[in-house]
């Protein structure tokens, strides 16, 4: 399993870890094109948002979650050229969730109240931890 597979797995976000590669890079897409992030860093949050929130790791399911509206982070890019990305709404929650697996966090930790099926068809065990 690559990346890739993992990338069109529909996912927002992906963060190294979860495919067995122990660097501290995450793929972020919400849409407008994928976005590298090598030992990102966040620098500033502001606001607040409660939403829906799943991940990869955990198919099929989802919970409620609050996170910063706003994000700024710095990272490098693929070419290891330095940069600072800010974002907000979907984007902001993408790099929080993200940057959370960078240090062994799942959104489970931060979810309100119960995790809840999203899936049609129910999957028979977890593909991972
Ligand atoms: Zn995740």
């Amino acid at each position: 399993m690559c990346i890739r597979d993992r990338y069109d797995a529909n996912g927002v976000g992906l963060a190294a870890p979860q495919v067995g590669i122990l660097k501290r890079i995450v793929v972020i897409d919400i849409g407008e094109g994928p976005v590298v992030l090598v030992n990102p860093e966040i620098l500033e949050t502001s606001g607040e948002q409660t939403g829906q929130e799943g991940c990869l790791s955990l198919p099929g399911q989802a919970g409620i979650v609050t996170r910063p509206n706003y994000v700024k982070v710095r990272a490098f890019d693929e070419n290891m050229q330095e940069f600072e990305l800010e974002g907000e709404e979907l984007m902001a929650r993408a790099i929080c969730h993200e940057c959370d697996h960078l240090d062994g966090i799942m959104y489970v930790r931060h979810v309100e109240g119960q995790l809840f099926d999203v899936s049609d068809e129910p999957e028979e065990g977890l593909e991972e931890e």
